[in-house]
């Protein structure tokens, strides 16, 4: 028997014509409703050509601000309007001002994970899914200037051979991610493949067989001939691969990486969003219009 809440979510949504994405780290209960499920960069995709009128996101702030700049035309509703990113916030707008006025004729790339104004004063934006791609499009003779994640940014260094100038933002859900409890993990089940996201710090990531994004993590689990999988993100990403590959096993490298932020919006948030028509997302035109050429640049790069 279907779940009431879940029952009411859908009439509500058909009502409304409302899309409803869903970040992969999001609680089972929430992936399980979804009408697209994915990382950043699939979710603005969606966002960036729905013919919805209401974009319910559930994932963080930074997100539904991002949908908000691509749709201004488009109500965009978080179900929990305090679901930040502590990485997002790691850097202000004063603070990117005085790396750019350091190095004037820097190129600036942000990762996703920052305020509309972060973007608003870069050139280009990023997911992890493509930041390599996103570097790799800017003129070889151009110094980068890259925010917040210095692990992402540092990573992707390493795979451009790109010098970037960082700032030294990190993700905390991923910093609890250590090699040490994956080696551990390795001598359990030897046959495992570790897949690591870019925001783990460096330590992780040598050790991993593959770093991926989270969609790259669903393409990796289902093509690859191995059965055993360790998981170096935030938990919320088994859910997804256990079910999508019922038939493999997934070991989450830290059970403490749980983002806290990514887990405040649940079915009963959900429906009061969808009810209420709140809380509404909305960025000023002027920050909007700043930010949506480096937007406009990650939707497109891949
Ligand atoms: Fe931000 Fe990390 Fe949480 Fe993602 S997992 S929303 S980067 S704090």
């Amino acid at each position: 028997m279907i779940d009431p809440i879940v029952a009411k979510i859908e009439s509500l949504k058909r009502e409304r014509n409302a899309v409803l994405l869903v970040h992969n780290y999001q609680m089972g209960e929430v992936q399980d409703i979804a009408d697209h499920l994915g990382d950043s960069l699939g979710l603005s995709q969606v966002a960036a050509r729905t013919d919805a009128d209401v974009i319910v996101f559930c994932g963080v702030y930074f997100m539904a601000e991002t949908a908000a700049i691509l749709n201004p035309e488009k109500k965009v509703l978080l179900p929990d309007r305090y679901a930040g990113c502590p990485l997002a916030d790691m850097i202000t707008v004063e603070q990117l001002c005085e790396m750019k006025e350091k190095h004037p004729d820097a190129v600036v790339v942000c990762y996703v994970n920052s305020s509309a104004e972060i973007k608003a004063e870069s050139d280009y934006c990023c997911t992890s899914a493509n930041a390599e791609a996103v570097v790799n499009s800017i003129d070889s003779g151009r110094d980068i200037i890259f925010v917040p994640d210095k692990y992402l940014g540092g990573y992707t260094a390493g795979q451009t051979g790109r010098e970037l100038i960082l700032w030294q933002g990190y993700c905390p859900t991923h910093a609890r991610i250590s090699p040490k409890a994956i080696e551990r993990l390795k001598q359990e089940h030897p046959a495992a493949l570790v897949m690591a996201h870019p925001e783990c710090p460096p330590s992780v990531l040598k050790i991993a067989d593959e770093v991926l994004s989270t969609s790259g993590m669903c393409r990796v689990a289902a093509e690859s001939d191995a059965v055993e999988f360790i998981v170096a993100t935030e938990v919320g990403m088994l859910h997804r691969l256990k079910k999508e590959n019922p038939l493999k096993e997934f070991y989450p490298a830290a059970r403490n990486a749980v983002c806290k932020n990514m887990k405040m919006i649940n079915l009963e948030k959900i429906l009061w969003s969808l009810e209420d028509m709140a809380p509404e997302i909305t960025v000023p035109a002027e920050i909007r219009e700043q930010a949506l050429t480096a937007i406009q640049r990650m939707v497109d790069i891949h």
